[in-house]
């Protein structure tokens, strides 16, 4: 079938490790037994039984708005994740538009208990566009010869983060990578390290700057391929289920391609927690299947990870099918949503699992980003390009070329826009990545998040960062307004550890002065 034709393809491509075909692949990277291992007597924890009956007894019913505050309550409290039957009586209340203002407002003051009023900048850096899978969504599919491939080489790769790091300020990135034998684990490990290796000097001040965390979204690997991921400092690693529904699962990953094992795809955690990679990322791409659906299973999923390693996804993330080239999936899938349901999405997941950080990508347009800005999210991406080595080729931020990238973006604005427009909503952006580089990853969080205190050392970090970018790369209106929300912030941060604060002061003051990356 046609992954063969890729294997064809890497023959003189592959530096690094030759498979025979495509089923010496398989046969390397999905493990029978790390999955067994996570699916205990046969039995998966994404119950698709359990899921219907929160379906029809309870989302599809009316509900007793008592037992709906009752929820929110408990999820405000405690920050603990929701039973799958509670989020159901969400999911129901979420049309009634009185209940679901309620929720919204939770969902407000929640986000400010764990996250604190700000949200953390990446870009995504799309590395290959090389696969051997046939999702049949996705615009990098094999056998789609509409698109143009390629695969950054170390050089190019340089090029693009001289872009990223030196002119537009980024520090975070969630590197992108197709599944293919060429760009398998080693080349993501030099991928990584040739991010973090990068020093360019910033345009405005000339002081040093790079990337200083690299997440990851690939597809997923065995426990041993995990371990050299963290050993090159691997922070997040995400990987978006697409569809927990495994009947539609199979109909939209063939079976002849590697990602057609749905139980490979949902024991992928599981394995990074085994092999220490403790920031996951989960997500699902909304628009294939019943929203209800997806929403309840990720509850269980997450559930299933706190069961087993006390340790919940550190992101959830909200792919919405776009439209990519060569396919018509994303725009004829019966289950697409609207604006209105994807803000109800958003709201309902951080009151079901209220610790998490929640990804809002520029899939979306301004407009519906802009609007559940309070609702929940605490991370976005801006001044994005996703076409494989778009950044450096295009000077022109806002560019878009559907035959090389993968699906097309909805929010073009610069990071300078989105940094004006959060600072003139009260929101800090954050370029802070101090958490992972102290330590402060998978279980060492969870309590901090739960309680608000990581929220708090954050604000501070985001503050030291935010001056960071403010004075290495801000236009002048922006820093101006900048400028404002940080005497704010900084006004706060006495009020709130006075006794604290003449430390904070005097980091600040240094990174004023020129120094860079320092960090609690
Ligand atoms: N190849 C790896 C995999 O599939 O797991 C990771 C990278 S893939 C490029 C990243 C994600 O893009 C996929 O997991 C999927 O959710 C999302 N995606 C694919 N096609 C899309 C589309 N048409 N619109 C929006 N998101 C899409
Ligand atoms: Fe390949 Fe990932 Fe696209 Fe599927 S979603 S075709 S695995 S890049």
């Amino acid at each position: 079938m046609g992954v063969e034709s890729e294997f064809q393809k890497m023959a003189d491509v592959s530096k690094i490790r030759k498979f025979k075909d495509a089923a010496d692949y398989t046969k390397r990277f999905v493990v029978q037994e790390e999955i067994d291992k996570y699916l205990p007597g046969g039995r998966h924890f994404i119950d698709e039984a359990e899921i219907n009956r929160c379906i029809t007894d309870v989302a599809e019913k009316p509900v007793d708005p008592a037992r709906v505050r009752e929820i929110i309550a408990k999820s405000e409290s405690t920050c603990e994740t929701l039973l799958p039957e509670e989020t159901a009586v969400l999911m129901s209340a979420s049309s009634d538009p009185a209940l679901f203002e309620e929720m919204c407002a939770a969902a407000g003051r929640i986000k400010k208990k764990v996250y604190d009023n700000r949200i953390v900048v990446f870009a995504p850096l799309y590395m290959s566009n090389l696969c051997v899978n046939g999702c049949r969504y996705c615009g990098f599919r094999e056998g789609n010869d509409q698109q143009k491939r390629r695969v950054l080489t170390m050089d190019e790769l340089k090029e693009e983060i001289d872009v990223l790091a030196g002119r537009i300020g980024h520090k975070r990135l969630i590197a992108v990578y197709g599944e293919h034998p060429t760009t398998s684990t080693e080349y993501i490990a030099e991928t990584i390290e040739t991010c973090y290796n990068r020093q360019v000097k910033a345009p405005k001040t000339g002081a040093p700057v790079g990337i200083r965390r690299v997440n990851v979204n690939a597809a997923p690997l065995p426990v041993e391929d995990l371990k050299v991921l963290k050993s090159v400092g691997i922070g997040t690693f995400q990987v978006f289920q697409e569809t927990y529904n495994r009947k539609l699962y199979e109909s939209m990953h063939p079976s002849w391609s590697v990602k057609g094992n749905y139980d490979w795809r949902t024991t992928c955690f599981h394995r990074c927690m085994e092999a220490g990679v403790d920031d996951v990322g989960l997500g699902v791409l909304y628009g294939l299947c019943d929203w209800r659906f997806e929403l309840l299973a990720t509850v269980m999923h997450a559930r299933d990870l706190e069961r087993w390693f006390n340790i919940g996804p550190h992101t959830l993330s909200f792919p919405r099918l776009e439209p990519a080239s060569g396919t018509k999936v994303p725009e004829e899938s019966p289950w697409l949503i609207d604006d209105d349901t994807f803000a109800k999405i958003v709201v309902i997941a951080r009151l079901s699992v209220p610790y998490t950080g929640i990804i809002i990508t520029a899939r979306e347009s301004p407009e519906s980003r802009n609007r559940i800005l309070g609702c929940g999210m605490t991370q976005l991406d801006c001044s994005s390009n996703i076409a494989i080595k778009g950044y450096s080729d295009f000077a022109d931020e806002a560019h878009q070329e559907k035959d090389r990238q993968q699906f097309m973006l909805g929010d073009n604005r610069s990071i300078d826009e989105m940094v004006r427009y959060l600072a003139s909503r009260g929101t800090i952006t954050s370029f802070c990545t101090a958490g992972y580089r102290c330590g402060r990853t998978g279980g060492c969080i969870m309590d901090a998040l739960k309680t608000g205190r990581e929220g708090k050392f954050c604000k501070i970090n985001a503050v030291l960062t935010f001056r960071e970018w403010l004075d290495d790369f801000a236009s002048d209106e922006t820093r101006r307004i900048g400028d404002a929300l940080i005497e704010k912030e900084l006004a706060e941060i006495r009020e709130w550890v006075p006794k604290f604060y003449p430390s904070v002061i005097k980091q600040y003051e240094a990174t004023c002065r020129g120094e860079r990356d320092l960090f609690f």
